[in-house]
């Protein structure tokens, strides 16, 4: 590995994508305004929201689970495909009948359960959509960050003047970041409103 020359102009690049920071969202209650926090886990990706304020309170399990089923026709040996989207509730068996025959017997579905998330707009936290605490318009752009350690890691990539990357296999934050952010002449500005953003 190259040596690197140590400096505050220059900004190492943590290998970080945005995802770590999805973990402790900051977002604005919707109900009293105040500051709350949702949190993920991100092995399950069991969300709860939390108000200390107003004890506003919300969870998500932020999954889907479909229904499936592949058998043979006991009767006929025709072949079954059984698949229902977004189901709510597990059955242990459904009765199905043949399409060949008509005979209807009860069977075991699987059930397939995986991630899914609501499309957040831009400034709102992906796994309940609220507004994010930290989101300030830039002309016509949206600067945002998930929590403190976020708007701190924008800082000092907005902040550094030499940008380098470690290992080019690694999809880095900064190379994710919108353009108006990378823009030279947007830093002076750009760190006021994050200074701005840190006190609130
Ligand atoms: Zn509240
Ligand atoms: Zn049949």
């Amino acid at each position: 590995m190259a040596a690197t020359t140590p400096g505050p102009a220059r900004f190492k690049d943590p290998h970080r994508s945005v995802y770590p920071f999805r973990d402790r969202v900051f977002v604005a209650c919707p109900r009293c305004a105040g500051r709350a926090e949702v949190r993920t886990d991100l092995a399950t990706y069991r969300t709860t929201f939390h108000c200390p304020d107003c004890h506003h309170h919300l969870a998500s399990d932020n999954t889907r689970m479909d229904l499936r089923l592949e058998v043979y026709c006991n009767a006929c040996a025709h072949r079954i495909s059984v698949h229902i989207p977004n189901v709510k509730t597990k059955r242990s068996v459904i009765r199905v009948k043949c399409p060949a025959c008509g005979a209807a017997e009860s069977y075991r579905p699987s059930y397939e359960q995986y991630p899914a998330f609501s499309r957040a707009a831009a400034g709102t936290d992906p796994f309940l959509g609220l507004d994010l605490w930290y989101r300030a318009a830039f002309g016509e752009d949206l600067l945002w960050a998930y929590n403190y350690d976020h708007l701190h890691y924008l800082e000092g990539y907005v902040g550094a003047a030499l940008r380098e990357r470690n290992d080019p296999r690694y999809m880095t934050l900064g190379e994710k970041l919108p353009r108006f952010m990378q823009l030279a002449k947007n830093r002076a500005a750009l760190l006021k409103l994050i200074a701005r953003l840190k006190r609130k």
